[in-house]
């Protein structure tokens, strides 16, 4: 099997036994090698957080995180090889490269950083650029004067010097034109299929995860509310959250007969205070009593599970089923 076992793998690694930080809570998730993870949420959910923790980027002022079972203190004490088998791809090339580097010293500076030499980074970046389809010619030019679509390859280039074997893909494209998008997501899925890449897809937008992603976590409040196959999350949502993002995707079909589900209305809850119970009884149209005194355990639904008490009869909801086909 290409998977990692459950307490092998990266994130169970990074994250397992991680309680009370300050976004993110309860996670402990699985990735496999070569899969496409796909973490959604609106902003403030704790997706891009989670990213953080991943990278190592963020710190966690409390709470533990452990490496195969050893808490470590914070990012800073976690084993170098295991961050330098991470890269990160951000939304914007031009706020995470430096703007007073050319192309070809962007590329350059991971490898440089790692200790190699001005001739294997040569042939190197020649590799790269044509990995990502940018040509030579692009060495000498800063990032903005490049378009977004062509800096966004630099940012991806950069990521995948050092040849880690998981990125973390944070809205890699949500500040591209619509008529980008595409092109970047499959360069992506291209790279991945030969370079044998594990992702970790961060979006607000379920539909640029829709046809990339293998299995979908949808976060809340910093914690995950359901997690499945993709086609499965779409198919029978078992989490009216999940519901609500789907139901946010603008439906294209302009003969569609279909009734919306509900919208979702005002701001997602401060992770410092969460609500009690289920942390989305306070949107939900759903919730009852119970939902306002009880943490829904996670109930297995088809291959997933859903954190709602009643994750099996959302799950069976033939109206809600029929919407996103
Ligand atoms: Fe809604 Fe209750 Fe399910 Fe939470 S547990 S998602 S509040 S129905
Ligand atoms: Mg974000």
């Amino acid at each position: 099997s290409k998977s990692f076992a459950m307490n092998d793998s990266l994130l169970d690694r990074l994250l397992g036994n991680t309680t009370s930080l300050d976004a993110v809570s309860n996670v402990s998730l699985s990735v496999h090698r070569g899969e496409t993870l796909g973490v959604v949420g609106e902003s403030g959910s704790g997706k891009s957080t989670l990213a953080n923790l991943v990278t190592g980027l963020y710190t966690p002022t409390e709470g533990v995180i452990s490496l195969d079972g050893t808490p470590v203190g914070g990012a800073t004490d976690r084993p170098a090889d295991l961050l330098a088998d991470v890269g990160v791809v951000f939304q914007n090339a031009s706020s995470s490269i430096n703007p007073r580097m050319t192309v070809g010293d962007a590329i350059a500076e991971p490898l440089i950083t790692q200790g190699w030499s001005a001739d294997d980074c040569e042939e190197r970046i020649a590799e790269l650029l044509e990995l990502v389809e940018l040509s030579e010619h692009h060495l000498d030019r800063y990032t903005h004067e490049l378009s977004g679509g062509q800096a966004q390859r630099v940012s991806i280039a950069r990521a995948i010097a050092t040849e880690p074997s998981v990125l973390v893909l944070d809205e890699p494209v949500s500040a591209l034109d619509v008529s980008v998008k595409g092109s970047i997501l499959n360069l992506l899925m291209r790279i991945q299929d030969e370079l044998d890449l594990t992702y970790l897809l961060i979006s607000h937008d379920l539909s640029a995860v829709k046809h990339v992603a293998d299995r979908i976590a949808v976060m809340y409040v910093g914690e995950l509310m359901e997690v499945g196959p993709a086609e499965e999350l779409f198919d029978r949502p078992a989490h009216p959250y999940t519901e609500a993002l789907l139901a946010a995707i603008p439906n294209v079909d302009p003969s569609s007969t279909i009734e919306e589900t509900f919208v979702l209305e005002g701001e997602v809850p401060s992770p410092v205070d969460p609500p009690s119970g289920c942390v989305f009884h306070t949107r939900c149209p759903m919730a009852e009593e119970t939902c306002r005194t009880t943490v829904p355990d996670q109930i297995e639904v088809g291959d997933g599970w859903s954190r709602c008490h009643f994750a099996e009869s959302v799950a069976d909801d033939e109206e809600v089923t029929d919407a996103w086909q």
